[in-house]
């Protein structure tokens, strides 16, 4: 039988799962469909500015969790988000940092978009958009759950009942991500600002947090998931008339120039009461932020109790 596992996303949940097979001797493949590593803990440059995108900052709850980011701050990784009041947790120089470092050492095959998960000759196939397809002997989803699903649905598996209609219920909230140059220094308070009300969900100046070289501000705007559901095809000058006038306070400054990230799967509605999926008899797994909670600390330990419900606990 075929022993490699493949695990299809290199955001944190897949790259601390294949980090830990890996470390119990396992053949791992990662799949992952983007260039960059780390999925929603994500960075980018927009001429001379740096935005992180995604996932701001994290927290560490947990002391497994904790426990972890230790770690990762000894090796200089992550640092607490300078003068941030609560303790939230960035990676260093910025949030996709994080990702290179855990696929440090691991077989990650990047522009690798799995489009198809199939059942083939006590196996599986799974079919890379562009590429040759990939055989294993276990499987590992890690994408956002509807995505993760809609793979399985494009090769005829059908997952048991008791799992295929809990999970088919699980959505995501999308949001959009604007990404705003400003002419001088922003007002943006340097640990960010979240917003109760209103179509703007979250200020932070990329600047003031330290990963955008200069002077002026690199402000991440995050707009909620109700604005974002109803403007997702809108464009960034769009966005950009409809939201800046709203937060030219906040900013501080003009606006130079306007970019944007669409986020489909942004954050889970409702996290699944299980941390993980593990069905033996298919050799196939689901983690991802889904099951294990609506953050980065979620996704990871989901990534790990999957890893542990595969090959037991480290000792
Ligand atoms: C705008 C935004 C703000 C957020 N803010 C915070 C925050 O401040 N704090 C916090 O803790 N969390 C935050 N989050 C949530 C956090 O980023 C996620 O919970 C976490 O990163 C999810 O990790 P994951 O491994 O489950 O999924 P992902 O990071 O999404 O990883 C899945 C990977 O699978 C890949 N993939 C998908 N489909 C395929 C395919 N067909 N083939 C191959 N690869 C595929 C993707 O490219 C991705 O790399 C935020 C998220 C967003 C989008």
């Amino acid at each position: 039988m075929n022993e490699t596992i493949a695990v299809v996303g290199a955001g944190i949940s897949g790259l601390l799962l294949a980090r830990a097979l890996k470390a119990r001797g396992k053949d791992v493949v990662v799949l992952e469909k983007s260039r960059g590593l780390g999925g929603r803990l994500a960075t980018k440059r927009v001429e001379a500015a740096v935005f992180d995108t995604g996932a701001q900052y994290f927290t560490a709850k947990s002391e497994r969790f904790a426990s972890m980011v230790s770690e990762w701050a000894a090796a200089g990784v992550v640092a607490p988000w300078p003068g941030a009041s609560a303790h939230r947790w960035i990676a260093q120089p910025s949030m996709n940092a994080l990702g290179k470092f855990l696929a440090d050492g691991l077989d990650v095959r990047r522009e690798a978009k799995v489009v198809k998960v199939q059942h083939k000759l006590g196996g599986w196939e799974l079919t890379i958009e562009n590429q040759l397809a990939q055989q294993a002997g276990h499987v590992v989803l890690t994408a956002p759950l509807p995505q993760s699903l809609a793979l399985l649905k494009a090769g005829d598996v059908d997952l048991p009942i008791e799992w295929a209609g809990p999970l088919a219920q699980l959505s995501y909230h999308p949001c959009l991500a604007l990404l705003l140059t400003l002419g001088g220094a922003s007002a943006v308070p340097a640990e960010g600002v979240a917003l109760a009300e209103g179509p703007v969900r979250w200020l932070a100046d990329n600047t003031k947090k330290g990963i955008s070289p200069g002077k002026v501000g690199a402000v991440t705007v995050h707009l909620s998931p109700s604005f974002a559901a109803e403007h997702y095809a809108k464009t960034e000058a769009e966005l950009a008339a409809l939201i800046v006038p709203g937060i030219a306070d906040w900013l501080g400054a003009p606006v130079v120039n306007v970019a944007l990230h669409r986020w489909k799967f942004s954050e889970p509605v409702a996290a699944y009461a299980e941390r993980c999926v593990w069905l033996p008899e298919l050799g196939l797994g689901l983690a991802g932020d889904a099951l294990g909670g609506p953050r980065v600390e979620g996704a990871a330990l989901s990534g790990l109790e999957l890893a542990e419900r595969m090959v037991g606990k480290a000792q």
